[in-house]
């Protein structure tokens, strides 16, 4: 029997979640899903500083609002905890100990000042800068006297430079590195704490993990990674490596981007399952484009993934999945959806009930592109506009403009009565040579300060008919 996949989402807790930890997320999610494996959620936060609590607390809640159920993690434990590297010290100690037992690695004394001018040294040469060896080469007795002296120290692992490395990735199927092009690298820091390299490595090691699913950047990590799995006697995972996320110009993306920190698209109105839709199409062909998480993980083709090294983030192309969702989403959800944002913009919605709200919502739903439209779809529910006819005038010319003002006022009487006020307009429009949309597009002005939107139809079952003949009359 094969064994069970076991992936991992690792992320660390900067403060800032993006495209690229959610996508690594819902990858995961979905393999595990799809073949029945397990999804572990880790936070990796050995490395930073500040705010880790707020910071895991926030991948906490972006998951739970993303619906990226995990199966072990902080809170809800598992066998293979605790799941905060933070918390993880004693094993990472435990095998660098072995290490150190089986003479794999040395202890490194050069200083960060040391380690620069050689690299410059190297680099001035036309030489790749990779570690010379000068601690490998200390004799026993040398390397006491500086312990003893309290010099500090990393350690560092003994690569076989002679040896080359195959990778087994989902990507690129075999992918070969050759040990000689990278350094002795560093398992732990000089203030005694392990690096990221080692405590990835031990964690997924121990928890099993049978599939990394990481962004492209840490593709160069993986062959270090491997010659641990190799001095620990331990078959490779597989990995498959998400190619990056590049904006417009083809740069790889950052927080300046508009579109990939993740609580910036919460804040204008992107719905999550809009935000997973959207990463699953990047990189990968979906028929059809817009597919539930349920859908996806039944359908996402793992054999048929992007191997290229970059994608780009099409922010029209979000909106569009966004606005798909947004008609799939029941009007009663989309009620309680839409009211932050509109009571962040218009106070007096405070004030609308929700009856109301979805009676409304039924009508502009169509508009909605993302949740914060609502603010400018509906303001004119709640407030006349402020009209000019020279607007009408340069919309539609002086003559047009006229008749369909003059068509409006001589029908007045039956503006409380939707139906036969249209069929009255549009039929005298006939007569007047009037266009439907001249005649309409200037109802619709009236009513709501634009001449495109929603239809004359719709509007006047939202306003009461006070306000409709207070705004027609002119
Ligand atoms: N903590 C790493 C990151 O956020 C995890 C990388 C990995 O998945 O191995 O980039």
């Amino acid at each position: 029997m094969s064994k069970k996949i076991r992936v991992r989402f690792a992320p660390s807790p900067t403060g800032f979640i993006h495209m690229g930890n959610i996508r690594a997320a819902l990858m995961n999610y979905l393999f595990a899903h799809q073949k029945d494996g397990d999804f572990i959620l880790r936070i990796e936060d050995t490395d930073v500083e500040r705010n880790i609590e707020e910071a895991s607390a926030a991948i906490l809640n972006n998951l739970r609002w993303f619906s990226l159920n995990y199966d072990e993690g902080p809170i809800t434990g598992g066998e293979y905890g605790p799941y905060l590297q933070s918390e993880r010290t004693d094993k990472y100690q435990k095998l660098l100990n072995e290490l150190i037992n089986n003479n794999l690695v040395y202890r490194c004394f050069c200083t960060k000042q040391e380690l620069e001018n050689k690299r410059e040294v190297q680099m001035a040469a036309g030489q790749p800068p990779r570690y010379d060896r000068t601690c490998l080469h200390l004799s026993s007795d040398k390397v006491k006297e500086k312990v003893a002296a309290g010099q500090p120290f990393i350690w560092r692992f003994k690569l076989n430079h002679e040896a080359i490395v195959e990778i087994d990735t989902l990507e690129r199927g075999v992918i070969k590195f050759e040990y000689k092009n990278f350094s002795d690298f560093a398992l732990t820091r000089s203030d005694g704490s392990f690096t990221f390299l080692f405590s990835n490595f031990v964690d997924d090691f121990l928890m099993q993990i049978t599939h990394v699913i990481r962004g492209e950047d840490h593709l160069t990590n993986t062959p270090l990674q491997a010659a641990l799995y190799n001095a620990f006697s331990c078959k490779l995972p597989r990995y498959w490596h998400l190619p990056m996320i590049c904006n417009v110009e083809g740069k790889k993306m950052s927080k300046r981007d508009f579109g990939f920190g993740i609580q910036e698209l919460r804040d204008a109105g992107y719905l999550p399952m809009a935000i997973l839709n959207y990463l699953a199409i990047l990189g990968n062909s979906l028929d059809p484009e817009i597919q539930s998480l349920g859908e996806l993980t039944k359908n996402y083709n793992f054999e048929n993934i992007s191997s290229t090294g970059a994608i780009k983030f099409d922010a029209e192309k979000l909106k569009w999945v966004n606005h798909k969702w947004i008609e799939r989403t029941p009007v009663l959800k989309l009620v309680e959806l839409v009211k932050p944002f509109l009571h962040d913009q218009i106070d007096a919605s405070i004030s609308l009930s929700d009856k109301k709200l979805e009676f409304i919502l039924e009508k502009v739903k169509a508009n909605l592109k993302t949740l914060v439209d609502i603010g400018d779809l509906i303001s004119f529910y709640f407030k006349k506009p402020e009209i000019n006819i020279l607007n009408i005038e340069k919309q539609f010319g002086l003559d047009k403009a006229k008749i369909a003002l003059d068509i409006i006022k001589n029908n007045i009487d039956l503006a409380d009565k939707t139906e036969q006020f249209i069929e009255k307009i549009k039929s005298q429009s006939k007569d007047y040579g009037l266009k439907f949309n001249e005649i309409f597009g200037t109802v619709r002005y009236l009513l709501t300060g634009s001449f495109n939107g929603i239809s004359v139809h719709d509007l006047m079952e939202m306003l009461s008919d006070e306000e409709i003949i207070d705004r027609l009359k002119i």
